[in-house]
């Protein structure tokens, strides 16, 4: 069925935020195969260049749609999401589906079970439309560590769209899906969706299950939505929220009905700004844009107030020490052995011949007794060539901050610095509602800017990691454009479980300014 309504007649399907799409849906004015095809067809007209997706799943997509097509038709009972497209980071189970995580370690790994947020959105039934690009094991900040090619900002495509959940913030910001799934360790959902001029959202660790999310740092991600407003965000969390026997670490609460709660503004609302958060690094245009939205705020009736949060500065050396020890942890599990990339086993054996030959020709005695067996050439080979710098870089560094001599020094001294970051937000939320400010220090930088400089990637954190060392909420909106017309992002972080919170500020400040609705001319 071709959707068409006079009074929109010249907005595609694609253009409909989710909320509106849902409404539609609802009513039988459109229809998911539909919707469906739009979203399919604007993939293949943009994604070519924008390569938001590293798989899609056409004929998939197309056949769910029908078959809630037919349900709903048949006035049988539909999901939450009935019909509604929604695009999946790479670092999620699907069942029987490649799930790579931008990874050649797992080109071909078809994992046999869903992750739970993968099972709750099938039971929903939204529509998966694939599988969003990302940095290789989520481990970046620019998508520039993907095995299969960077993502490219729909603003600028000379430039990054950030990461590590790049292809979801693009393929939302593009009007490649009207939702997508990111995760979120250190800024993975709200630096991309701020640079791309989303709404983004990482919940609380415990919020939302992890079962089924191939780990990087276990204390730290989680998954979240990323959306074109803060009412969608609302909806895909409200479904992918709650409590899963499969992962101890989510939290037994009651989910409350964000997209109906989301409809309240709130009254009363004390904003701190963290000192910390507006000092050196931060780019003149980001701070004006910022402290413009927070002005938006006041004219509400929101009070504002300077605080502190005086161990910030040792966020990021302190999540550089954390997050690499899990990961090394976390991936030793990739051995060839198991699953996942092995080296060529015939060449190996050749190879180990010739260096044995070798050492026998030379007498070199030592050398031959310190040879790899053939398992331990197999695994050393498979992780080298399975694995890419920034992985590589990451489970050195973590194996090192692990091992016997400097386990105190690095990693128990990070975890105490941890707990001190989260006393200081413990503080904060004593005095004010929710915090305000930037996401990123810049708005995008070109791609291959950053490439050779990891410490200047990982200064790209700054204002995020705190929240994932603490595990509270927090949230990116876009809140303005720069000069050179590239989206910027303002945070709010809220406590613990202030999900709620969170979204019914963001709404408020979507439903009295636009930025969230601008959309990249892709056209040019
Ligand atoms: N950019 C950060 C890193 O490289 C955060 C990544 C993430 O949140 N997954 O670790």
């Amino acid at each position: 069925m071709e959707w068409s309504s006079p009074r929109d007649a010249a907005m595609s399907l694609t253009d409909l935020t989710a909320t509106q799409l849902l409404d539609r849906l609802r009513k039988a004015e459109i229809t998911s195969v539909g919707v469906t095809q739009a979203f399919l067809d604007r993939i293949d007209k943009v994604d070519t260049t924008i390569r938001a997706f590293l798989r899609v799943d056409r004929d998939g997509a197309l056949a769910q749609a029908e078959a809630i097509d037919a349900r709903r038709q048949a006035g049988k009972p539909v999901g939450p999401l009935a019909g509604l497209p929604v695009a999946i980071k790479d670092v999620l189970c699907t069942a029987g589906e490649p799930t790579t995580c931008a990874s050649r370690m797992l080109e071909h790994f078809r994992p046999p079970y869903d992750a739970t947020v993968v099972a709750r959105l099938r039971a929903a039934d939204a529509v998966l439309l694939g599988k969003t690009n990302m940095d290789e094991f989520a481990m970046g900040g620019s998508n520039e560590n993907s095995a299969f090619g960077p993502v490219r900002n729909p603003w600028d495509t000379d430039r990054i769209p950030g990461g590590s959940s790049g292809g979801s913030a693009a393929a939302v910001a593009a009007r490649m899906a009207p939702l997508a799934l990111g995760s979120d360790t250190g800024g993975s959902i709200r630096c991309p969706a701020a640079l791309c001029g989303v709404t983004g959202l990482k919940p609380t660790y415990g919020r939302v299950s992890r079962y089924g999310l191939v780990a990087f740092a276990s204390s730290l991600d989680q998954v979240g939505p990323m959306t074109r407003s803060a009412e969608d965000a609302a909806l895909l969390l409200s479904v992918v929220a709650g409590h899963d026997p499969a992962d101890s670490t989510s939290v037994n609460r009651p989910v409350p009905d964000y997209a109906k709660a989301i409809k309240q503004p709130l009254s009363g609302l004390r904003i701190g700004l963290a000192r910390e958060h507006f000092g050196e690094g931060l780019d003149a245009e980001v701070e004006r844009a910022v402290r413009e939205a927070i002005r938006v705020y006041e004219s509400f009736g929101a009070t504002v107030r300077e605080i502190s949060l005086p161990h910030s500065k040792y966020a990021v050396a302190t999540y550089y020490i954390i997050a690499p020890c899990e990961a090394s942890s976390n991936l030793a599990r990739y051995d060839g052995a198991h699953y996942g990339y092995r080296t060529d086993e015939k060449s190996m054996l050749a190879e180990l011949e010739t260096e044995r030959r070798a050492l026998e020709v030379a007498g070199d005695r030592d050398g031959l007794e310190a040879m790899d067996n053939a398992l331990i050439r197999m695994y050393r080979r498979t992780r080298a060539e399975g694995f890419g710098p920034e992985v590589k870089r990451r489970v050195m560094l973590g194996t090192y901050a692990l091992s016997a001599g400097y386990y105190d020094a690095y990693y128990l001294k990070a975890l105490k610095v941890r707990r001190l970051i989260r006393e200081d937000f413990d503080k904060a939320f004593e005095q004010v509602d929710l915090l305000a400010g930037p996401v990123t220090p810049t708005p995008a930088f070109k791609l291959g800017d950053k490439v050779d400089d990891p410490l200047s990637m990982y200064l790209f954190d700054l204002f995020t990691i705190s929240a994932n060392l603490a595990g509270i909420a927090a949230m990116s909106i876009p809140c303005g454009s720069s000069g050179q017309g590239l989206p910027i992002g303002l945070q709010l972080q809220a406590p613990p479980f202030e999900e709620e919170r969170l979204l019914r500020a963001a709404r408020m400040y979507q439903s009295a300014t636009n930025w969230h609705t601008m959309e990249p001319d892709l056209e040019k």
